[in-house]
């Protein structure tokens, strides 16, 4: 695709107005990080197949003359030169990425070569989005970078967990072979505001339960543990990575407050003041048992550590599910 327009910012570096390409910019992360970009005065491309994220999440973005969408699939080259090239593109919820794991696959692998194949012809930076899939069903808690994790490559999870950790691979690949300016970023458990309402993951699906009423879908026994994130402090992390000299990574961003499955429950249901009940469901097969970011690293290197602790996450996401529902 070369629909891009003419791109070429000579002198936007001294300026501080970047060129910025986002894929997957219309799905939730996405939309966030291009308003940030945006609102910084850079100019923004999201490309988006629109396979789970929408064009009502960057509406507010179009109507602007520094920001521009083009549906396309990264699994297809696309082209024009760009000072910074983030990869978000890639289904992240476990009912969307396991609906055509082939497809996951592909978004993953390719996606990933022709971000990288883009940078190494335009020198333009590149950084991707990995997760804390990565290290599967940890046996080292709580996760460090330098742990390679414990994946099932045969099961249903791995078409994410293995197509990211691929795409990791070529990052370094491309960086060994070739001199692409790569980071990568391990992204753990996020949550907020334009999650999508049929997302499937834990937040947005025990958020919507509350406020409708409805049971809430416990996978399990409600002892396995996640450590939630809020969006906004993802898209600082994310940006301090990529403008951060001299390291690549991975870094793990995310929040490590540890949480069981059932105290988050306990937790929407007071803040929504809900008559929910929980209710108890097979648990689902590979799921980790347990999850919580060491983030060392990146207050090292970054300067960076969550701000928002869950409680408060947790009221700014129910008022956006209360606006919307
Ligand atoms: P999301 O599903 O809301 O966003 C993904 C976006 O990618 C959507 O807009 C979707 O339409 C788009 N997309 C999917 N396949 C594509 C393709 N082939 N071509 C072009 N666009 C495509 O999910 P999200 O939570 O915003 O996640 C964004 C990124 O962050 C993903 O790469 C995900 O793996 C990563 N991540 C998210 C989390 C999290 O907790 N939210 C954790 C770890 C990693
Ligand atoms: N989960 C749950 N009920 C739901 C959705 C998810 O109990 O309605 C559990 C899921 O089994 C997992 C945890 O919550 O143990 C986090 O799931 P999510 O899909 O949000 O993210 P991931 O598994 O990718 O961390």
């Amino acid at each position: 695709m070369d629909a891009m327009g003419p791109g070429g910012v000579a002198g936007t570096r001294e300026l501080e107005r970047m060129k910025i390409l986002v894929t997957g910019g219309a799905g939730f992360i996405g939309s966030h990080l291009c308003e940030r970009l945006v609102s910084e005065g850079h100019e923004v491309v999201c490309i988006d197949n629109l396979f789970t994220g929408s064009r009502e999440n960057i509406a507010h973005l179009e109507s602007g003359d520094r920001f521009r969408f083009f549906e396309h699939d990264v699994q297809e080259q696309f082209d024009g030169q760009y000072d910074r090239i983030y990869n978000l593109a890639c289904p992240a919820s476990p009912p969307h990425y396991q609906y055509d794991p082939v497809e996951t696959v592909r978004t993953n692998v390719l996606g990933m070569m022709n971000c990288l194949d883009l940078a190494k012809r335009t020198g333009a930076r590149v950084l991707q989005a990995s997760t804390s899939e990565i290290y599967g069903d940890p046996l080292v808690h709580p996760q460090q970078e330098a742990y390679w994790g414990n994946v099932n490559p045969i099961s249903k999870r791995a078409c994410y967990d293995e197509g990211k950790r691929c795409a990791e691979t070529l990052c370094f690949d491309y960086h060994r072979e070739y001199g692409v300016d790569i980071r990568i970023i391990r992204i753990f458990n996020t949550y907020g505001p334009r999650m999508a309402k049929d997302d499937g993951r834990v937040v947005s699906n025990f958020v919507l339960q509350a406020l409708r009423g409805e049971p809430i879908t416990i996978y399990g026994d409600g002892t396995y543990t996640r450590s939630f994130q809020y969006v906004d402090d993802l898209i600082d992390g994310m940006i301090r990575m990529m403008e951060q000299e001299g390291f690549v990574g991975p870094v793990n961003i995310g929040n490590p407050g540890e949480f069981t499955i059932k105290e988050l429950a306990e937790q929407v249901i007071e803040l929504t003041g809900s008559s929910s009940e929980m209710t108890y469901l097979d648990a689902v097969k590979d799921d980790p048992k347990q999850r919580k970011p060491e983030i060392s690293l990146a207050k090292e290197k970054l300067q960076w550590e969550p701000k928002v602790d869950l409680r408060q996450g947790l009221k700014k996401t129910i008022e956006y599910f209360q606006s919307v529902a």
